[in-house]
């Protein structure tokens, strides 16, 4: 199986084959045509296994398709984390223009605020970071109001640092028909729980 196989715009084909990445790993192979036929997805995968193409490919795949903002909320445990998740973003997008910002603790809330007023096609956040700014910024929950896609990259780990109340504020402000694409180290009962939640058929994949 190569990159020609998995249903993927030729322009991403030619991307992935200039980052070097000659075939797709199996957690591509297997995540990447159920993301792009709208399935969500719970992938148990340990990073290092190319996780993060598998689910960026098909966004970006499909933000090609209809480029607006924001398209896709990655949320991931730390902030070292973001910055590596867009950098992959930016490398496999680089041909789209895409607008990929990052919001986490740290760094200047209304910086954050006026960037993400101007509706970035992705963006991956801290959870405790992204609560604040729904909460405290009356224009910000809008901004989420057409988003088709939420990641939860190390999900097991997004989870606990607090799912009743990071969580619950970003899931309140996104729409119900986003497909949800989970992605863990390991199963536990939030994720269960997540799943329950969703509105769309899931696809699991276990490494
Ligand atoms: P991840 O599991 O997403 O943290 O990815 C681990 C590393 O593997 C990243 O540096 C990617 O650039 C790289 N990578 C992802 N997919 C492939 C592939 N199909 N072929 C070669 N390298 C890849």
């Amino acid at each position: 199986c190569d990159f020609s196989h998995l249903c993927l715009a030729e322009w991403a084909i030619q991307t992935c084959k200039v980052l070097g990445m000659k075939k797709p790993t199996p957690v591509q192979q297997h995540c990447i045509p159920r993301i792009l036929a709208g399935d969500d997805v719970l992938g148990l995968a340990q990073t290092g296994s190319g996780k993060t193409a598998a689910f960026s490919l098909p966004i970006l795949h499909r933000l090609a398709e209809d480029p607006y903002g924001v398209f896709a909320l990655v949320l991931t445990p730390t902030r070292e984390l973001a910055y590596q998740l867009a950098e992959q973003f930016r490398a496999l997008g680089s041909s789209l223009h895409l607008r990929c910002t990052v919001v986490v603790g740290g760094m200047d809330i209304i910086n954050q605020a006026k960037t993400l007023m101007q509706r970035p096609h992705v963006v991956i956040a801290t959870p405790g970071r992204l609560k604040v700014l729904l909460e405290q910024n009356p224009d910000i929950p809008a901004v989420f109001s057409k988003t088709k896609f939420l990641v939860l990259d190390e999900a097991d780990r997004v989870l606990d640092v607090g799912f009743e109340g990071e969580l619950r504020v970003v899931f309140q402000n996104l729409p119900k028909d986003r497909q949800t694409l989970l992605f863990s180290a390991t199963m536990t009962s939030d994720l269960q729980t997540i799943l329950e939640l969703s509105a769309n058929k899931t696809y699991f994949y276990e490494e």
